[in-house]
């Protein structure tokens, strides 16, 4: 049906009048867009059927990545570009008077994570199916996705996000694969056969219901599966409950992702969604695995399973529990199969991010678990004892329950055979410090697996003109071999390349100026430079660092009237934790600044303040192929790795960062000319961390750009919000400005003057552009992948 247009149009009218009831003419964009997406999944029915069998056959290792989000964002375009029928369904529908962009824009984003972790789950998801890797994906079918967000007055308002209102075509519901998952009751011992097990009684028990979506790769037959559960009432519902609210509480477990980018809170009902993922993940993995194999002697020979970040770790005891009590093995059997079959991503080291569960919460909702856990703690202390002997203080901190918590991150690191970082920093950072005893007592553990992002969805997808400039210049290998972008290097210098360079950014701005105009009415220069932070909002990525920068810009212009900076549209999306106090407050700065910034006929023609609200990936599929300067400025040492620096490089931005997560590599790969470095290093933040010395009064008080600009938090220059940044300037004074936001100002505002003078010189732009983009390839998911693959997993390419 996608073989050759004529045909494609004909299948595509005659079903949307069969399934829509519609005419043609009378049908929505709702329609069309059902409509093809079906076409889609019925397209690659057959090969999800081969992959499907050819998993089952059991003869080759497969991959399970299990993870608490997906950020899949939309799928239409993705599968039609990897299916290599974008361009004849795009001419199609145009002759039958339809824009692909239109049905596009008709399909809601899966937004089922918060940001880089779902988003990296996301990706990872599209190089393993395109490099015809068996890996396939564990979730979560939460109802409603991370919150919408809207703007009123400045401040975020949170509604619930609903993608599922016009159901999901990409999925298809498996009630028969249903798997029951018990919580609370107790263990008992029983005597069966004259061996003594453990039985879990009065439990109560949830149903998860599978959902299956395909992962559909780029150019190969490889359909992969994504399986997210939703939480259902079982059959057998507790009597001594009323139903309703035995329904609502089993319903409750995949209703809402959970919002907080970082801490965890929630605590029971976050618990309970971890061990139903794990719990059914597990089932229905053995269950396939079963299916060939009479017993799991050899199980981590043929699988491997991967948990990212420590949200399912509870993967390490319940496959001890199956291990033990449903195949009666014996612990140090069932420890080495666990062990050999778990690997671990770690994604952060802020300290408050790390996840613990009081003991008197955990242990009566998972008793057999925690029983578990308890005895993995007890050998692993004796271990502990047989190499540190005496050294009480070392095994305390590294054992998994202490001070009557369970410590999820040694669990993971205890429970697997590699554990990875996300950068080579970050990974640096694990070894050197957080993880330093681990590190010591399980050297071989540990690895660096730098992140990536999908080349296709981030450039193919999201910017076919770039693609196509690419495709003349240096010929298509580079799909295949994203590294083979290297090959642009030769055309830096190129004038009809960097024209084609200038005309695709042009083009990217100008949609993206009008994209801004239809949702706030305001007017941007479209030859200003489009300067763009959109992630999460959190302290340590200091959006805050730029807002100052802007007030400082506009100050000055306000003291000099010959001061006239190249124009600027300073681009945010960030959405905040509901709970997070703080970051709501920097999202109303932004909206106060741009306030007065936007207005002011002084700066209103060289300063353009922007807020997009609802950041999500498809709108970060709009506004990355149109900017011009990445902001990456993260206090050194706190982000992890970034990936959203991976997209704006892709796509020719110049990054503007400091030395943390990536950016370290990013700047290795491109060269220090090419890139604009400024700020504290990792080093010099942990040594000021450990040992203090820095006053950010000092540098209020001597730095008169400074202290002009933190007192105007407070003293009624925003003439709307007297009493709303009292927080944040006591963040930068009274609390000693936590992520040196005032140490790094003035180094940034001097990088921001050699970013603004780079860009008044046109060649010098276009060359550390394309340079950028040549040095990509290295951040494609496919390479991180294909580590993942080699050094952890041990799984090949069919
Ligand atoms: C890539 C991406 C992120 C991660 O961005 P960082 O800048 O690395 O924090 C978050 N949210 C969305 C929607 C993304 O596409």
């Amino acid at each position: 049906m996608f073989h050759d247009k004529e045909q494609f149009k004909k299948s595509f009218s005659r079903r949307l009048e069969q399934t829509s009831g519609v005419s043609f003419a009378n049908s929505t964009l709702q329609h069309q867009y059902q409509t093809l997406g079906m076409m889609v999944r019925e397209y690659v029915s057959s090969n999800w059927i081969v992959s499907n069998e050819d998993t089952r056959k059991g003869d080759h290792k497969e991959v399970y990545y299990l993870s608490i989000e997906f950020l899949l964002g939309r799928l239409l375009v993705s599968s039609l570009v990897n299916l290599g029928v974008k361009d004849l369904v795009e001419d199609g529908l145009k002759e039958l008077g339809i824009e692909l962009g239109n049905l596009e824009e008709a399909e809601a984003d899966a937004g089922l994570g918060n940001g880089g972790l779902g988003r990296l789950a996301a990706c990872f998801l599209d190089s393993m199916a395109s490099l015809t890797l068996p890996g396939h994906g564990h979730g979560i079918r939460y109802k409603h996705g991370l919150f919408e967000q809207k703007i009123i007055d400045g401040y975020q308002v949170e509604l619930p996000e609903q993608w599922l209102r016009n159901g999901n075509v990409w999925e298809v519901r498996k009630p028969d694969l249903a798997i029951e998952i018990p919580f609370w009751g107790d263990v008992q011992w029983i005597e069966k056969n004259g061996k003594l097990t453990y039985v879990h009684e009065h439990a109560e028990t949830v149903l998860a219901v599978p959902y299956d979506m395909p992962v559909i790769g780029y150019d190969t037959d490889r359909v992969n599966t994504l399986r997210l559960w939703g939480a259902e009432p079982a059959k057998n519902f507790p009597s001594h409950k009323d139903f309703m609210q035995y329904k609502r509480d089993t319903e409750q477990i995949s209703e809402f992702l959970y919002p907080n980018d970082m801490s965890n809170d929630g605590k029971i009902l976050r618990l309970k969604q971890q061990y139903f993922l794990v719990r059914a993940s597990l089932q229905s993995i053995i269950r396939e695995y079963k299916q060939h194999h009479s017993d799991l002697f050899s199980f981590h020979e043929h699988i491997a399973i991967h948990i990212n970040d420590t949200h399912p770790a509870l993967a390490i005891p319940e496959l001890m529990r199956i291990l033990i009590d449903e195949e009666k093995m014996k612990w140090e059997q069932a420890w080495t199969i666990v062990t050999n079959t778990i690997s671990y991503t770690n994604h952060t080291i802020l300290s408050e991010a790390l996840e613990k569960w009081s003991i008197d919460l955990f242990k009566p909702l998972l008793p057999r678990i925690f029983m578990i856990i308890e005895e993995i703690n007890k050998r692993f202390c004796k271990e502990l004892w047989q190499e540190y002997p005496g050294d009480w203080d070392r095994i305390a901190h590294m054992a998994i329950i202490a001070h009557g918590f369970v410590k999820m991150a040694h669990l993971s690191i205890v429970g697997s055979h590699s554990v990875n970082g996300v950068a080579k920093l970050h990974t640096e950072i694990l070894k050197m410090r957080e993880m330093k005893n681990f590190h010591e007592y399980y050297p071989e553990k540990f690895n660096n697996k730098t992140n990536g992002i999908t080349h296709r969805r981030w450039l193919l997808q999201s910017n076919p003109e770039l693609t196509a400039s690419i495709n003349n210049t240096i010929g298509t290998a580079w799909i295949a071999e994203p590294e083979r972008l290297r090959e642009l290097a030769a055309f830096s210098d190129d004038s009809s390349f960097k024209l084609e360079i200038e005309n695709m950014k042009q083009l990217k701005k100008k949609e993206l100026a009008k994209l801004i105009f239809e949702r706030d009415g305001l007017v941007v220069d479209e030859h200003s430079i489009f300067d763009v932070q959109i992630k999460r909002l959190h302290a340590y990525k200091r959006q805050l660092m730029n807002v100052l920068h802007i007030m400082h810009l506009y100050n000055r212009m306000k003291e000099d009237s010959s001061f006239k900076p190249h124009p600027r549209t300073f681009i945010f999306g960030a959405k905040a934790a509901p709970g997070y106090e703080y970051a709501k407050k920097v999202i109303k700065l932004v909206h106060s600044v741009a306030n007065i910034v936007n207005n002011d006929p002084v700066s209103k023609d060289y300063l353009k303040v922007v807020f997009l609200e609802n950041y999500r990936v498809s709108l970060a599929e709009k506004i990355i192929p149109a900017t011009n300067v990445s902001e990456q400025i993260s206090t050194a040492s706190k982000e992890a790795s970034g990936t959203g620096n991976m997209k704006f490089m892709m796509n020719g931005a110049i990054t503007i960062g400091t030395m943390d997560g990536a950016n370290v590599e990013m700047r290795d790969l491109v060269g220090h000319e090419n890139i604009s470095i400024f700020g504290l290093e990792a080093e010099e933040v942990m040594h000021y961390e450990r040992y203090g010395g820095y006053h950010s009064h000092d540098y209020y008080h001597n730095d008169r750009r400074i202290k002009q600009v933190v007192d105007q938090l407070t003293s009624g220059f925003f003439r709307d919000s007297y009493y709303d940044f009292e927080a944040i300037s006591d963040s930068l004074l009274m609390e000693n400005d936590q992520y040196f936001v005032l140490k790094d100002f003035s180094s940034y505002v001097d990088a921001q003057e050699q970013v603004a003078a780079a860009y008044k010189d046109r060649e010098r732009w276009l060359k550390m552009s394309i340079l950028n983009i040549a040095h990509s390839g290295f951040f494609s998911s496919d390479r991180t992948v294909n580590e993942y693959a080699k050094e952890i997993w041990n799984v090949k390419a069919k």
